[in-house]
């Protein structure tokens, strides 16, 4: 695992199996299922609106597969937002896929 501070949450995409449980279980809507063609899946996670991160580390507990990170308390996170929240349900209402901007 490579230790970062300069972003609130991160993704090995080698580990990542696609299963939608860390989308499922972020409250600020910050991640998001991406197409990627080469993927076994055919599509990834990514980490879409990483300002919105509140740090909570429920995508990092639930991920079974060790795929993605949270930096530590010291990282100056977000507060959660009526907009993040919204963003959240939209997502889920998106079968867990990436809204288009
Ligand atoms: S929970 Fe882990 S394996 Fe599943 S989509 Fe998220 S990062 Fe990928
Ligand atoms: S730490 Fe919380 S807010 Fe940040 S991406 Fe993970 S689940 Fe979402």
């Amino acid at each position: 695992m490579i230790i970062r501070d300069d972003v609130p949450v991160w993704v090995d995409e080698s580990r990542c199996k696609a299963c939608d449980i860390c989308v499922s279980n972020c409250p600020a809507g910050v991640l998001g299922m991406r197409i990627e063609i080469s993927a076994v899946l055919g599509k990834i996670i990514e980490v879409v609106y990483p300002e919105s991160c509140i740090g909570c580390r429920d995508c990092e507990l639930h991920c079974p597969d060790f795929a993605i990170y949270v930096a530590d308390k010291g990282y100056k996170f977000a507060k959660l937002t009526p907009e993040s929240k919204e963003r959240a349900l939209l997502v889920k209402e998106n079968k867990f896929q990436k809204l288009e901007a």
